[in-house]
């Protein structure tokens, strides 16, 4: 078996399984080989079934009392079951397992283990994974792997294709060099891949953990030391003049720039005019201003003659900043054209002509602006925004639109500058560390479902006063097999229960762009007073009247964004409140959103999260979106980050080409990831 054997090499993998392991990304046997368990679960003595408290996961070894009986609700299949042990009995579900209704009979003892969770008030216990008594002992104490999965692929599948793997394949490919192994003590790449798919205990899999961080690191740090060497040293061809316009522009604001955006538009006006290429960061929390900082420089480059583009991850947010840009440039008779994917064909093409013969002075778009069929009269600025949501790659791809522009980048991420400047290794950085002054701090409160009737008469409340509001759930539509709250329902449950001249209409990701975007308009001029929406607005998006963001089942997002979303409230000079619905009793929940009641600083919250999760706990939430390795955490591992970035700093230039001529698709690998967004 070769690395870049198709994963139907694999005993056992047909063509179906193979088409659903591609949902995962997963197309060659490396690829499988790297797609690392997301955490371990050990398995412990049964426990007695009185004894068992919502959420945990958990065995049991019970009888069963009931026939299984299978249920059909609309397309999934149900199974039911109740079981006793000496100290109480519980029912069991299961979904799309009817097969299983032959194997379990009345009377009949196994042991049971999968996660307890409340439905309509009683305990039950979902999924469950079933074992005889003799297997699951043999089991006891071992770690068991637990994959990322989808529709088709079991844990158990994987299990087993690894094994296969391990089997057939001789050794595992080392881009490292041995010094750098030595020096490190790292464990072989070989080895490290086998413990961590099939540990052998608690250490060894730290061990083999730390040399995969470190590959992955490793490898992302020397891809941007390729980056950076083949810039050169780029003298600029464009230097830029002040321009009076861009002062107007700041005369003209309905507010004073803050110490921190004159700060960094110093910087940034410095980097223009200077003699080498601009590129840089700007760092800053959520709504501590950086469009204005970004629209400045637009103008500047345009007021000297060339174009610039905008690119941003979303095209509600392309939309907002198109109408921004239009409102506050069409006075100094500069051009914008928006360029997103749900264009049609025709205005795509109309886009593209104006751009090519310099009737767009600024295109603001999406991903489409980086489509082939894009070509600039003299392209002298990009800038990406929310600049977390792109690879490193689609920066570049953007900048080869240009002769060497001026390159912007803006990120709401709050990581330490330290780990900053080794993740952005090629850019120079800029933090907006203070935001404007009339702002008041947004008030939080985390409650249980409970408080949802006083919160509707809040939102009312603030509706009748003018202002508007957000409400975030998980889902998009009812499951069966998930309990959360979801977009459709809620939406429908709220026209009922908020005063009837309240509007409510929802968004979420499944709908068309044209339909997102005229609801995302809508609740921008004040015609929808209340959004509920899926996690699609956490990005940018600036109604600056809306005052409430209420996040049901508040849970089940990571604390980044959850900073995130409530970064969509308090951009105005109105008093604004965040409510965070917990939907669960587990103490620990609780206690993790009880950080964002303490602060709104995005640094704070990053920091206390990584306590939180404690150094040891390796696989615990991530920082949703941002920077995600496939296995590295750039907060839990900076150690490493540190180490590996080290180490290629270190290396001569020869041995770098000696890595990238050994492995002559590396580059393209490691910048196209679809994790590792940077
Ligand atoms: P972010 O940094 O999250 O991208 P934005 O640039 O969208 O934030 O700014 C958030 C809101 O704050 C906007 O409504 C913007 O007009 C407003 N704003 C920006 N700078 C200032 C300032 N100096 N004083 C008052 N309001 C400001
Ligand atoms: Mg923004």
């Amino acid at each position: 078996m070769e690395y870049n054997d198709r994963i139907n090499a694999i005993k056992g993998i047909g063509e179906k399984t193979e088409k659903a392991f591609h949902r995962l990304g997963i197309e060659t046997v490396q690829d499988l080989l790297e797609h690392y368990p997301r955490g371990y679960e050990v398995f412990e003595h049964p426990r007695v079934i009185a004894g068992l408290e919502e959420g945990v996961t958990a065995s049991i070894e019970a009888s069963i009392t009931m026939t299984p009986k299978v249920k059909r609700v609309r397309n999934l299949q149900i199974i039911n079951t109740q079981v006793k042990d000496a100290s109480g009995s519980m029912h069991l579900t299961w979904f799309n397992m009817p097969f299983l209704q032959k194997s379990l009979r009345m009377g009949y003892r196994y042991i049971f283990r999968g996660k307890v969770i409340r439905k309509n008030g009683v305990l039950v216990m979902e999924q469950p994974g079933i074992y005889q008594k003799e297997t699951y002992y043999k089991l006891l104490k071992v770690l068991q792997p637990i994959y990322p999965l989808t529709e088709g692929i079991t844990n158990k599948l994987i299990s087993k294709a690894m094994k296969e793997i391990h089997k057939n394949l001789e050794f595992a490919k080392d881009y490292i060099p041995k010094a750098v192994i030595k020096e490190n003590a790292l464990m072989d790449r070989t080895k490290a891949l086998k413990e961590i798919h099939f540990p052998k205990d608690k250490e060894t899999m730290a061990r083999a953990r730390h040399r995969l961080v470190f590959d992955e690191f490793f490898l992302y740090s020397l891809a941007l030391r390729r980056l950076r060497d083949n810039k050169v040293i780029n003298k600029s061809d464009f230097n830029l003049r002040e321009r009076e316009e861009c002062e107007q522009l700041i005369e003209g604001l309905p507010f004073p720039l803050t110490k921190a955006q004159i700060r960094v538009w110093v910087e940034i006006k410095k980097d223009l005019a200077g003699e080498y290429v601009m590129n840089r960061l700007i760092q800053g929390d959520v709504g501590s201003g950086k469009t204005i900082l970004a629209i400045l420089t637009l103008l500047m480059a345009v007021k000297n003659g060339y174009q610039a583009s905008l690119m941003v991850p979303t095209e509600v947010l392309a939309k907002q900043h198109e109408k921004s840009l239009r409102s506050m440039l069409e006075q100094f008779g500069v051009s914008i054209c928006l360029l997103v994917g749900s264009m049609t064909a025709k205005e795509k093409r109309e886009a593209y002509d104006r751009i090519k013969n310099h009737k767009a002075d600024i295109i603001v778009g999406t991903h489409a602006l980086i489509q082939e069929k894009v070509e600039y009269d003299n392209l002298a600025l990009v800038i990406t925004d929310e600049q977390h949501r792109f690879g490193v790659k689609q920066r570049e791809a953007l900048m080869s639109k240009g002769s060497k522009p001026h390159v912007l980048v803006m990120s709401a991420t709050p990581i330490p500058r330290t780990l900053a400047i080794i993740l952005y290794g090629d850019l120079d950085i800029s933090i907006v560390d203070e935001l404007p002054a009339k702002r008041l701090p947004i008030k939080n409160t985390v409650v249980d479902t409970n408080y949802r009737t006083s919160a509707y008469r809040f939102i009312d409340k603030q509706v009748a006063e003018g202002r508007q509001a957000y409400v975030i759930c998980p889902m998009v539509e009812e499951s069966e097999a998930i309990e959360a709250e979801n977009v459709i329902e809620y939406t429908e449950r709220l026209k009922e229960v908020l005063a009837a001249h309240v509007s409510v209409e929802y968004l979420h990701g499944k709908m068309k762009p044209k339909e997102k975007n005229e609801v995302m308009e809508r609740f921008a001029k004040g015609d929808i007073h209340v959004l509920v929406s899926t996690t699609v607005v956490e990005v940018g998006v600036n109604v600056p009247n809306a005052t409430v963001m209420m996040v049901e089942n508040a849970e089940r997002f990571g604390l980044a964004q959850l900073h995130q979303l409530r970064g969509r409230v308090g951009r105005g000079e109105h008093q604004s409140y965040c409510i965070f619905v917990c939907g669960s009793n587990s103490r620990e929940a609780r206690e993790r959103l009880e950080i964002l009641n303490k602060s709104n600083d995005g640094f704070f919250i990053a920091g206390e999260d990584l306590k939180l999760r404690g150094p040891g706990d390796m696989f615990g939430i991530r920082q949703s979106g941002a920077m995600e390795f496939k296995m590295g955490d750039v907060f839990n591992d900076a150690k490493v980050l540190k180490q590996a970035s080290d180490a290629v700093k270190n290396l001569k230039n020869m041995e770098v080409n000696a890595i990238f001529e050994a492995n002559p698709q590396l580059e393209d690998k490691i910048l196209n990831r679809n994790t590792g967004t940077l």
